[in-house]
């Protein structure tokens, strides 16, 4: 099985796995980008994966149904274009032998899901996390409260630390602007900064990361850490007995604030 992130939109990836012969898309906002690489590469589309209802990421959901016949997974408390099988967590899509067990990851959106594939002879972990987790940051509280975002982040943190995150945009560096802003002491940071710098100049995707790093370098994976909690602190008014939620949400409206 071979993972690529077919850009799209903007800084939008859809990720595809394949085999040689059959393909499984996560989050296609757009139909085009999947058709060229199937016909590029001489390839079936066997099944399209959504994570939640968004326009970026379900676009292209009914253009390649119709056209392929693929079947959709998505989220069970969502709304997605055309027929699906809905999921929620502990179900898991059977594709192509593959199992992907779906955890819900309730913030950017109120029914948001993740998929997770374990490693596999010698293949990764592979984590497809949409909107939810992202290099460095996390997405935008649309629906979801801070305390629902803050267990998504920590159910998500516990996989194993060689997973793939594969998320769903190219948001890296401006997160990593913010995370040195959070954390300007974090050496590890300040290493990763310099390997996506380097990899954006080359025009690479910052992606997949791996989970082990997130956990050492993104600040909303890292909100309980004490330079953490410091830095929040010491940009927001919070009482002595704030809860854990109430500092993740005041790192992230600094974050929606941070230019
Ligand atoms: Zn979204
Ligand atoms: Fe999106």
């Amino acid at each position: 099985m071979t993972l690529v992130p077919l850009p799209a939109f903007a800084d939008n990836y859809i990720w595809m796995l394949q085999d040689g012969s059959n393909a499984i898309v996560v989050d296609p906002g757009d139909a085009q980008p999947v058709f060229d690489a199937l016909a590029r590469n001489k390839l079936q589309l066997a099944a399209i994966l959504v994570t939640h209802h968004h326009a970026d990421h379900t676009g292209g959901v009914a253009a390649l149904q119709a056209a392929t016949g693929a079947p959709v997974f998505g989220p069970a408390r969502e709304r997605i274009p055309g027929p699906f099988t809905p999921l929620s967590h502990g179900d898991s899509a059977d594709v192509l032998g593959l199992r992907f067990s779906v955890i819900d990851v309730p913030g950017h959106t109120a029914g948001h899901i993740a998929y997770f594939l374990p490693a596999r002879q010698g293949r990764a972990p592979l984590l497809f996390c949409g909107d939810t987790l992202f290099s460095g940051g996390c997405g935008r509280l649309f629906e979801g409260t801070p305390a629902q975002m803050l267990a998504s982040l920590d159910a998500l943190a516990a996989l194993p630390g060689d997973s793939r995150v594969c998320c769903a945009h190219e948001y890296t560096l401006a997160n990593l602007r913010f995370a040195r802003a959070v954390e300007p002491g974090n050496a590890d940071l300040t290493q990763y900064i310099a390997h996506c710098e380097s990899l954006r100049a080359q025009e690479l995707p910052t992606l997949p990361s791996q989970l082990a790093t997130e956990r050492r370098i993104n600040p909303f994976l890292r909100s309980r850490e004490a330079t953490v909690l410091r830095a929040v602190r010491e940009h927001a008014e919070l009482s002595a007995d704030a809860a854990e939620a109430d500092v993740f949400a005041a790192l992230r409206q600094w974050k929606n604030d941070f230019r």
